[in-house]
């Protein structure tokens, strides 16, 4: 597909996957030969069914699939021109690879504020700098800031989903590899959570890679897709030229194209 690939991989690609084999428990492949590419400051789309190797490929990036005992046992990753094979998660973490995984993962006893607070503690902020990062998260998030004093627990669907983003922001990230992030939420958060996420690539310049099953939303935020069916990447191309594609809406929108 010349006509929709991106340009020759430059060394100065955000992250670079390349040509990835993922096994689970030795033995289930999960994915086979996944390459893809996140130039800086862009937003790139991961699409797919259920399934179809989204939430691995982004456990791979981040080192979060030796938790669910699977590895890479071919290809590589490269973030800013490096290897990152052998890096532990949290040392990605602090070279700028944040994970916001499936499901808003929050620490449902603490407030708002100290689930934000835990984003800074990697960085090992002191209390100045971490009052003035946290005013910043609530810049972005106003919501998060009026119920900054509520366990995180008793928030809403969507409130989660923009904690689980606004504690990944303490970490300074230059690359948010964003999991599902619409899933369960009614339409008018998930607008909200994707207008801010492009304010923050737009201003911020932080790349995002977005797993999403909602193609729709994905395509109109990002600039570059990846279309992955089992464990393959079966299509890529510019999110306009895709979601102009009858044959991409019809698969992905039950036929609903046009
Ligand atoms: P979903 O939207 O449901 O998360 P996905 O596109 O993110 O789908 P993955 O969760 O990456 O897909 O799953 C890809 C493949 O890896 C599937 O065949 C799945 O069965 C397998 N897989 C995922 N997690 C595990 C695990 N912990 N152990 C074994 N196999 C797994």
């Amino acid at each position: 597909m010349s006509s929709h690939a991106q340009p020759a991989t430059a060394p100065a690609d955000l992250l670079a996957v390349n040509d990835i084999e993922v096994i689970y428990d030795g033995a289930i492949l999960a994915l086979a030969g996944v390459s893809l590419r996140v130039p800086p400051g862009s937003i790139v789309a991961l699409l797919g069914a259920n399934g179809a190797g989204k939430s691995t490929t982004l456990k791979a990036i981040s080192g979060l699939i030796h938790a669910d005992r699977a590895r890479i046992s071919r290809g590589s990753v490269a973030f800013l021109g490096q290897d990152t094979a052998g890096v532990p998660p949290n040392r990605l973490a602090r070279r700028g690879i944040v994970h916001v995984l499936e499901g808003r993962h929050v620490f449902a006893h603490l407030s708002i504020e100290d689930n934000l607070k835990s984003g800074g503690f990697l960085r090992g902020l002191g209390r100045r700098e971490l009052e003035r990062d946290l005013e910043k998260i609530y810049a972005w998030f106003p919501r998060l800031k009026t119920k900054r004093k509520v366990q995180a627990g008793l928030t809403s669907g969507g409130e989660q989903q923009m904690l689980a983003i606004g504690r990944a922001l303490m970490t300074q990230p230059k690359l948010v590899l964003l999991d599902e992030p619409s899933m369960g939420l009614a339409p008018i958060i998930v607008q909200e959570i994707f207008d801010i996420v492009s304010r923050l690539n737009d201003e911020e310049k932080i790349g995002f890679l977005l797993a999403e099953q909602n193609i729709n939303l994905a395509l109109r935020h990002a600039s570059y897709a990846y279309v992955l069916e089992n464990g393959r990447v079966a299509d890529e191309g510019f999110a306009h030229d895709l979601a102009a594609r009858e044959d991409i809406r019809s698969f992905y929108l039950g036929g609903k194209a046009g």
